[in-house]
């Protein structure tokens, strides 16, 4: 069926290869952050395939189905400095990058997806010349507006050229978050290898499949992010672009993340033990056979039914149910569970930004916390399940009141 804003390639975004097999499907959705102001609920909002396949030939995992990325990004809200764990991380990361490539003052340092530009502040601050790259319009307004230029365009081979016109090739091109969202990730990152210097370094950081294998993460996958990234298919994916992936690491950030950093091939920078060892773990979880994602496919199904037979159950019996949180990922959990507005009959979310608004298309009310002391639900299913601990500790009033939270992932259970 043609759909609005979207198309479906037929090709792995890594080797190109054509034998491609679906391993997951997840229930088609709406754009994962599309939340909807009260006056357009009557509009109907259009679902897209979030079908995971595996390729054959190197193994990597992905979305086919892309919809275009300026109807995707251009209007991107997520800010990445607004919390504290976010912003130190970056500051180490930052200081690892700058010991890694010899930054000295004055150096230019370019990130391509820089958001609010909270990491090449850090290097801003340690002297270097930053440039940030970002799509997404206002952002990059207000970016450039603090003090952190950024170009908002999205990062391709002609920008790059124009970029060393202008500065010469430079020591460091950082790429957080955003290789996951790129569908011509190999034009990205030819545009990188033509800004850096036969010597300079490209990094990048992503969400890691081996964690969101082990952690049961599957509703991090939404249609903004078309890759689910490790070393095994990435490391020919470089060398095919004439360039090595020689340094690999493991990292708590957004779940469970993987930093690598890459050179030209021709560098004479040694590849790192991380990289064989990080393959290998990916190899001994079962990541390199197709039958591993539908085993994971068929555990997280199970998941869903047992949490919704709880759920109408306690619904059936009168119970009134709320949810916590409305992050993007959420949109993923609640079509592929079920959990539309016969059951779940709104939900609390503690950033303000988002109350008044309606999920994107099962289109359920997104209020504040405060209506779980004021409204006083039965249970509240944890949306945001990877904060779940925290959230509990945060309303124990709520607990002691009587309410109940449920968690629905890894391991179902009512707190
Ligand atoms: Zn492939």
């Amino acid at each position: 069926m043609e759909q609005p804003h979207h198309h479906k390639r037929e090709a792995c975004r890594l080797c190109g290869a054509r034998n491609l097999e679906c391993v997951l499907e997840l229930t088609p959705t709406p754009p994962a952050n599309a939340m909807v102001p009260a006056k357009l609920l009557d509009q109907a909002q259009q679902c897209y395939p979030i079908d995971v396949y595996f390729c054959e030939s190197c193994h990597h995992a992905q979305l086919l189905d892309i919809i275009d990325p300026s109807y995707l990004f251009e209007e991107y809200v997520y800010v990445s400095g607004t919390s504290s764990a976010n912003v130190d991380h970056f500051r180490r990361y930052a200081d690892q990058v700058i010991g890694v490539a010899g930054l000295e003052p004055g150096d230019l340092v370019v990130e391509i997806g820089s958001n609010d530009g909270t990491m090449l502040r850090f290097f801003k601050d340690a002297g270097m010349q930053v440039l940030g790259i970002d799509p997404a319009q206002s952002i990059a307004e207000a970016a450039t507006a603090d003090g952190i230029e950024t170009l908002p365009e999205f990062f391709t081979p002609e920008l790059a050229e124009r970029i060393r016109r202008e500065h010469g090739p430079i020591k460091v091109v950082v790429a957080n978050n955003v290789c996951a969202h790129i569908d011509d990730l190999e034009s990205a990152v030819t545009a990188a290898r033509i800004l850096i210097k036969p010597a300079g370094v490209f990094v990048f950081q992503v969400s890691y499949l081996l964690d969101v294998y082990e952690k049961t993460l599957f509703d991090t996958m939404y249609h903004e992010h078309v890759d689910y990234h490790r070393v095994g298919p990435l490391q020919p994916f470089f060398e095919r672009l004439g360039m090595k992936l020689w340094d690999t690491y493991r990292m708590e950030a957004q779940g469970g993340s993987l930093r690598g950093y890459v050179s030209m091939a021709e560098s004479d920078v040694a590849v790192q033990p991380s990289v064989s060892e990080m393959m290998a773990q990916e190899a001994a979880a079962g990541l390199d056979a197709p039958t591993t994602l539908r085993n994971f496919a068929r555990s997280i199904n199970r998941s869903g039914t047992e949490l919704m037979s709880l759920l109408t159950g306690l619904k059936s019996r009168g119970h009134s149910i709320a949810g916590y949180g409305a992050p993007a990922k959420s949109t993923t959990l609640m079509y592929h569970f079920g959990l539309g507005p016969e059951v779940i009959d709104y939900i609390v979310e503690d950033n303000p930004l988002k109350h008044g608004m309606y999920t994107p298309g099962l289109h359920i009310p997104v209020v504040s916390t405060d209506a779980l002391y004021e409204k006083r639900p039965d249970y509240v299913v944890i949306l945001a399940w990877n904060f779940a601990e925290p959230i509990i500790s945060m309303h124990r009033k709520f607990t002691q009141q009587g309410g109940r939270f449920i968690v629905p992932l890894p391991l179902l259970g009512i707190r």
